[in-house]
């Protein structure tokens, strides 16, 4: 299995170290023509803004919704959480999605009270220790949405942060930055091998 990482902004080169880490191939994906041989799809961390704007540059929109639609794993961190979401709260204007994930996602939503911070999170029935970075949250899902984890805010509100809907994964957070590979490995043997 081939794991390509989208690779035109962002923190790619570390998503790449946890495929490595987890004894799978990663590639850069920077055109239509190596997103073809890619069996799985990372968007990682970053500035989805950016990301949005290199990708149409780089006529990657299509294409990437094209293998969305049809069934390529594809998994988001933070901004590529954004990156999956159907449909966005405090979007830059005329800010695009891939979309796939029938859910609402709020940018920049933990970013009011504090930019950045790290939490003890239940993911799958392991403790994670979740590094979250100008962070988007999920504000609502659609019934074929499961939430994996939930992060509650002191005003005692519960927002989803781990999302999965059949092949597609989201996180708030950014587990390429901490040495644990649940998330990637949830990825690759629960979300791709399962296909
Ligand atoms: N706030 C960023 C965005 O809107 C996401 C931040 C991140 O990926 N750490 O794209």
């Amino acid at each position: 299995m081939k794991i390509g990482v989208l690779a035109l902004q962002g923190d790619f080169r570390e998503h790449l170290h946890a495929i490595a880490q987890c004894g799978e191939v990663g590639m850069e994906v920077r055109r239509a023509s190596e997103l073809d041989i890619c069996d799985a799809l990372i968007l990682p961390g970053g500035e989805s803004t950016a990301i949005a704007l290199l990708a149409h540059n780089y006529d990657l929109i299509q294409p990437i919704r094209a293998r969305i639609e049809t069934g390529m794993p594809a998994y988001g961190s933070c901004a590529g959480m954004i990156l999956l979401a159907d449909r966005l709260v405090d979007g830059a204007p005329g800010q695009q999605t891939f979309g796939g994930i029938d859910m609402t996602v709020r940018r920049n939503a933990f970013g009011r009270q504090v930019d950045s911070f790290e939490s003890t999170l239940s993911f799958n029935s392991h403790n994670l220790h979740a590094v979250f970075i100008r962070a988007p949250w999920v504000e609502d899902v659609g019934s074929r949405v499961e939430v994996i984890s939930s992060v509650t805010t002191s005003d005692g509100q519960s927002h989803p942060v781990a999302v999965r809907q059949s092949h597609l994964l989201a996180t708030s957070f950014h587990p390429e930055l901490t040495q644990d590979q649940v998330v990637h490995r949830y990825f690759i043997d629960e979300v791709c091998k399962s296909r």
